[in-house]
């Protein structure tokens, strides 16, 4: 029971959650008349219709013109006005930092990048800071708040940073430091949970309300959306760390310390070692023609080489698939998930990884639950994780996700 002085708060918190609730309807539908809106929602139209006022009035909501009719007079179509309001997002996972503002369904407005050239933390921070501070200088609307995907250890509540080591950080209040900066919401989250975030917020036509999205770039790690949230678990990180789950019997040593990790046979440090092998030892192979060295073996000349036909490169794809399978086995088989989407530079193989993936998941676990499991590569491509982090902020501060 609440004390008679929280009466007026409880009001306004109604009221404010009706909002949120009103916006999030209308987000979704994409266009909805107020009937409609009332109906899906629950709410009187009363009190619907006046949620609906108070965001035309902040310029969030407009009215579209008149939809068909049923019978009597035409109905009004309302819409989330996507210019409204803006909001950054950036990630801090790639050896180049990139941002970018985006509008409220998640286009890009502007972006910037800024070389990642250190692994000192404090010098790390300032070109985060120099990154920030040019979106906010390009963002022509008001910003709603800035995203942050990283990979590494976080404590989202209280937005600091336990350890981000390409970024060379420990113990950073990160979202104090920059909340007192740009005097703005500032969210922290993990950037396979950003890529999570993004795939159910901005390309999920179907409206899954669960999925898995397996992020793989220089390590391997799952985010979770169960029931429209994403689940965040015990750990520090929240991710699932699948990348650390042993696929080889006596393999190579991760920089977990441990042997045979997923990482180590799937992950694009593993890959690019594979190519560079292959480079090295089979001079037939199209890499050459690719690739002007053996130290220029990147993602961009593995692809090219595969799709020029490289048998060499198709079964090296074919094995990465198949580790990643197993972890795809075990997330399906536990998490109960419709839909496992690839993302991440090593998610570019595309359709051919994906049928590795699909089929080594089906043969690993109980047949009437796989088939049931769509596996696809993320349309998102690079920006998954910064969409992803702008996703959140859309979440936390109008409750659109
Ligand atoms: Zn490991």
């Amino acid at each position: 029971v609440l004390p008679p002085t929280s009466r007026k708060l409880t009001r306004y918190e109604a009221k404010r959650h009706n909002r949120r609730l009103v916006l999030r309807t209308i987000y979704q539908a994409g266009e909805i008349s107020r009937a409609d809106i009332a109906r899906a929602t629950g709410l009187t139209r009363t009190t619907s219709s006046s949620a609906v006022a108070d965001l035309m009035e902040e310029g969030l909501v407009e009215e579209l013109g008149q939809g068909p009719s049923a019978g009597g007079k035409p109905p009004t179509i309302l819409h989330v006005a996507q210019d409204a309001r803006h909001v950054a997002g950036v990630d801090l996972g790639g050896l180049t930092l990139r941002g970018a503002v985006f509008d409220l369904r998640g286009s890009v407005c502007h972006q910037a990048t800024v070389p990642l050239n250190t692994g000192d933390g404090n010098h790390v921070l300032d070109l985060v800071l120099d990154l920030l501070d040019r979106l906010v200088e390009l963002a022509d609307r008001p910003l709603l708040g800035i995203g942050v995907g990283l990979p590494g250890l976080i404590d989202v509540s209280q937005g600091i940073v336990h350890q981000a080591v390409n970024l060379g950080w420990r113990q950073l209040p990160l979202m104090d430091l920059l909340a007192q900066r740009y005097h703005l919401p500032i969210g922290l989250v993990n950037d396979s949970q950003a890529a999570a975030l993004a795939e159910y917020t901005f390309a999920n036509p179907d409206r899954v309300r669960d999925l898995a999205v397996i992020l793989i770039k220089r390590g391997i790690s799952a985010g979770l959306i169960f029931n429209g949230l994403l689940h965040h678990g015990t750990s520090r990180s929240g991710a699932s760390e699948i990348g650390h789950v042993r696929v080889v019997e006596d393999g190579e040593l991760c920089a977990c310390g441990h042997r045979g990790c997923l990482e180590t046979v799937a992950s694009q440090r593993a890959v690019l070692h594979m190519a560079q092998d292959i480079y090295d030892s089979h001079p037939q192979s199209s890499l050459r023609q690719f690739a002007a060295a053996s130290t220029s073996v990147d993602m961009d000349a593995v692809l090219r080489a595969l799709e020029a036909g490289d048998p060499l490169l198709a079964s090296m794809v074919e094995g990465v698939g198949r580790y990643l399978g197993i972890a795809a086995a075990n997330l399906v088989s536990v998490a109960n998930v419709p839909l496992v989407v690839l993302a991440g530079s090593v998610a570019r193989f595309g359709n051919p990884l994906v049928e590795v993936v699909g089929r080594e998941m089906r043969d690993r676990s109980l047949a009437s639950l796989a088939e049931q499991v769509q596996v696809r590569v993320s349309e998102l491509g690079d920006d998954i994780v910064m969409k992803g982090a702008a996703a959140a902020m859309l979440a936390s501060e109008l409750g659109v996700v």
